[in-house]
């Protein structure tokens, strides 16, 4: 948890830097991202008019899998140049900051992850690696003779 004490920042602004665990994202064991090690984070707080504002950096790697070939892929989310404001209540003495902090690096995740912008992706017909292999399949469906889903068939659930 990282906090900062309203009386401390009125004679100056605190800076804090230090680890952000794993499980800092708190990630749903379904969530298309999962925690890939620890981050960091290094910040400033300081008092301005209506409340605080906390800059600094901040980042934490996750990972994913590729929406076109499924393999893993490894993402950074980070914040070079963060500038969150906190409203603070009358009397209000300590100010916490994880829950803003996750929000404004899940921010970062993108909506389709690639392992590469040019993946290639997988055969729809057989399921191999476009990157790798090239299969024959591409050819036969371009002549019409074979449906894209024809591999489904072949299946075995
Ligand atoms: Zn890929
Ligand atoms: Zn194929």
């Amino acid at each position: 948890m990282i906090t900062f004490s309203v009386s401390a920042l009125e004679k100056a602004p605190v800076r804090k830097s230090g680890i952000l665990s794993e499980k800092f994202l708190d990630l749903a064991p379904d969530d298309s991202f999962a925690g890939n090690g620890e981050g960091s984070y290094d910040l400033t707080a300081s008092l301005v008019s209506g409340g605080m504002l906390l800059s600094g950096r901040a980042a934490i790697p996750v990972k994913s899998s590729c929406g076109r070939c499924l393999k893993e892929v490894q993402i950074s989310l980070s914040e070079a140049d963060l500038h969150i404001f906190f409203e603070l209540a009358d009397g209000q003495e300590t100010v916490e900051v994880d829950e803003e902090l996750r929000a404004e690096l899940l921010l970062n995740l993108p909506m389709n992850p690639l392992c590469d912008a040019g993946c290639r992706g997988l055969c729809p017909q057989c399921g191999c690696d476009l990157n790798e292999k090239q299969c024959r399949c591409e050819v036969s469906s371009a002549a019409g003779k074979v449906s894209p889903w024809s591999a489904l068939d072949d299946l075995k659930l």
